[in-house]
């Protein structure tokens, strides 16, 4: 049986609220998404959230890619047939 907690004071993790970081001033990053198949860009978006995978799986469906995309695909799937890459924001 292994023991996880440490008998001293020697290192407390501070999780919450280091200083500096502000969650509120997060930058909304932008993402876009394409067919990894016919190189259409599909979606823009800032997070790919459960309608968004059902958009992509509608297209994966339509773009007659050599394998068909199964009922339910796992996500990995669905992310092996799209590219992602973050949109280029204007500096
Ligand atoms: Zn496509």
């Amino acid at each position: 049986m292994r023991t996880s907690t440490s008998p001293g004071p020697a290192r407390v993790p501070e999780d919450r609220g280091a200083p500096g970081a502000s969650f509120h001033d997060a930058v909304k990053c932008l993402f876009v998404v394409r067919c990894a198949g016919c190189e259409r860009t599909l979606l823009t978006v800032d997070r790919i959230r459960d309608a968004e995978i059902a958009a992509l799986e509608t297209h994966l469906r339509r773009c007659g890619q050599a394998e068909p995309l199964e009922a339910a695909p796992p996500l990995a799937e669905v992310m092996r047939r799209i590219r992602v890459a973050p949109l280029e924001s204007k500096a």
